[in-house]
């Protein structure tokens, strides 16, 4: 059996499948509800996540991603339903933003590959989806409700995942510990600045990020936010502004 997913439970019906030995350190959310399960974020694509997935769970599967990035959308190609932001439908047929040549350059970088894993099969996911996402649109798992929330900055069409009844935020690349990007032709630092102060505003109780370090405390929404906010005033939250470094986070622009 491939276990290049590290799988812990985080609650009695919540898992986190982590790829722990990629620089990236990428994190894949399995929700399961009393009808529906819904996996956030589907990582890199070198190991087997449907097997794995399938182990924890019998119940019919939705994929969404937090947005259609090389690394969350990477084990797609194994589901047949899966949801994006209209804002990146185009990213997955066609227009995705990066060339192979690059994607293949950061997968490479601390890297220890499953076995039989081949990088000249390696391709970024293309394909068809069957949802689009759009703010508040609600994915109903019969007992438990994840609103999606539009959080563009990272990139244009970038959900949050927000559980209201457990105050449990699936933050994607918007939060997360280490180094934050918006600094891509797609990125926008004003609308990130503008997507943390939604953010910051709910009643957050626990963040689960898209990479590294889990679960993060509330206090790391306000911390970007005022961060960002400090970046803002000083006339530095614009692309070419370089990294700006705080204390638990950076910022590349
Ligand atoms: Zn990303
Ligand atoms: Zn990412």
């Amino acid at each position: 059996m491939d276990n290049w997913f590290s799988i812990e439970q985080l609650n009695k019906d919540t898992f986190v499948l982590s790829e722990w030995r990629h620089w990236e350190e990428t994190h894949c959310y399995l929700l399961l509800g009393k009808t529906h399960a819904l996996l956030i974020d589907t990582g890199l694509g070198v190991g087997d996540l449907r097997a794995q997935v399938e182990q924890l769970t019998k119940l019919p599967v939705f994929v969404a991603c937090t947005h259609a990035h090389w690394d969350h959308i990477g084990g797609h190609r194994q589901f047949d339903r899966y949801g994006v932001h209209p804002a990146e439908q185009n990213w997955l047929q066609g227009s995705f933003p990066l060339s192979l040549a690059f994607v293949k350059q950061q997968l490479m970088r601390d890297f220890s590959p499953p076995k039989g894993f081949d990088l000249r099969e390696y391709h970024i996911f293309q394909g068809k989806p069957n949802r689009l996402l759009q703010d508040g649109d609600v994915i109903d798992l019969g007992d438990r409700q994840i609103m999606a929330l539009h959080t563009p900055g990272h990139s244009p069409g970038h959900l949050c995942f927000w559980e209201p009844d457990r105050g449990i935020l699936y933050s994607g690349d918007l939060i997360y510990e280490g180094i934050l990007y918006a600094n891509f032709p797609s990125t926008d630092p004003q609308a990130y600045l503008c997507s943390l102060e939604k953010i910051a505003a709910l009643p957050l109780r626990t963040i689960l990020p898209g990479h590294h370090r889990l679960p993060l405390a509330p206090q790391s929404a306000l911390e970007i936010r005022d961060g960002l906010r400090a970046l803002h005033t000083k006339g530095l939250l614009s692309q070419g502004s370089g990294l700006q470094t705080f204390e638990n986070w950076s910022i590349l622009l």
